[in-house]
């Protein structure tokens, strides 16, 4: 839990607060968060349980701070890693001021309702965002999904948006910031994030891997930042890629090191984006048998237990 820092500012009416961005895997979390913030906090792929850890992003406005806590999607966790994941998500709903849960406009009713009543058990009525509706042709269709939600849900605020194309997001941020308490900025205005540089760069590697591959490969990767240098205009990092099985190493690093070296192309060509300056990027590929099952393992990859 993150105490309430004694950071001054003048005025009375300035609101502060925690803020968790909770739903299934895959609904929009991170593009929404990404969205809000101009820029990329949480990598976004179209596999589900991309976000493995909770992200903290802070938005500065005018008269409110607003801390996200972005979270890994709430599933049926099978192994340790997921375990870990999922109890990440449930801690962030119990720190926040404002719980805004995400479902997709188009997923089958039943199976959001499930993750819905879990949440419900443990939080005042949360706000729901109804998002993709950019893939709704015919705005009439939303009408009785938003009715579904009514009747069987009591929420906050249900706010239909696309969290890819921007729409909504207006209504979204208004309706957080009147749940807020007045409470003066917990975090200086320049800090966006709780996260160190090497994370988001460890997250960027680990995005492409994830584009890059199939089945259970995206799955079962880790990403740990071995070198980090800068001198003069240019960062040289080291990265380990951790899989779990020989197979995995070789498909990451495909026929003739090919796809890892696709991999990295991209990979460097983000990181030099995010940290202005030329890059140098080098990548490893490991096995470490079944890392995702074993505490140890999960720890020094920076997946802590809570
Ligand atoms: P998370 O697992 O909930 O964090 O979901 P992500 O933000 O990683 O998004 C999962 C996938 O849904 C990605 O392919 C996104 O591009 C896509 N997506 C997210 N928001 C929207 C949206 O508003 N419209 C459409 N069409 N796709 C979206
Ligand atoms: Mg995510």
């Amino acid at each position: 839990m993150i105490e309430r820092a004694s950071l001054t500012k003048e005025g009375t009416d300035f609101r502060c607060g925690f803020v968790a961005l909770v739903g299934k895997p895959n609904v929009g979390k991170s593009t929404l968060l990404n969205t809000i913030m101009g820029r990329k906090i949480s990598i976004v792929t179209p596999k589900p349980q991309t976000t493995r850890n909770r992200i903290l992003a802070v938005k500065n406005l005018e008269n409110a701070q607003i801390i996200f806590l972005d979270t890994p999607g709430i599933h049926k966790p099978k192994i340790e890693l997921n375990r870990r994941m999922v109890r990440m998500a449930f801690q962030a709903i119990g720190e926040a001021d404002v719980v805004v849960v995400m479902v997709e406009a188009n997923a089958p009713f039943e199976e959001e309702a499930k993750v819905i009543e879990e949440i419900e058990k443990i939080t005042k009525p949360p706000i729901l965002l109804i998002n993709k509706i950019d893939l709704i042709r015919n705005k009439s269709e939303l009408l009785p999904i938003i009715k579904e939600y009514d009747d069987r849900f009591n929420f906050a605020e249900i706010i239909p948006i696309s969290a890819l194309l921007a729409d909504g997001i207006d209504r979204v941020m208004n309706e957080i910031i009147v749940r807020l308490p007045n409470s003066p900025p917990m975090f200086p205005e320049d800090m966006i994030s709780d996260r160190a540089e090497r994370f988001f760069v460890a997250e960027l590697i680990r995005e492409k891997i994830i584009l890059k591959t199939k089945q259970e490969v995206p799955y079962s990767v880790a990403v740990d930042i071995e070198m980090w240098e800068e001198s003069e205009n240019l960062f040289r990092i080291g990265a380990i890629i951790y899989v779990e099985k020989e197979s995995q190493k070789g498909i990451i690093i495909g026929k003739k090191g090919e796809r890892l070296k696709e991999i990295g192309i991209l990979a460097r060509q983000d990181i030099e984006k995010l940290l202005g300056c030329k890059v140098y990027l080098e990548l490893w590929v490991k096995v470490q048998p079944y890392w995702r099952r074993d505490p140890v393992a999960l720890r020094r990859l920076g997946y802590e237990d809570i």
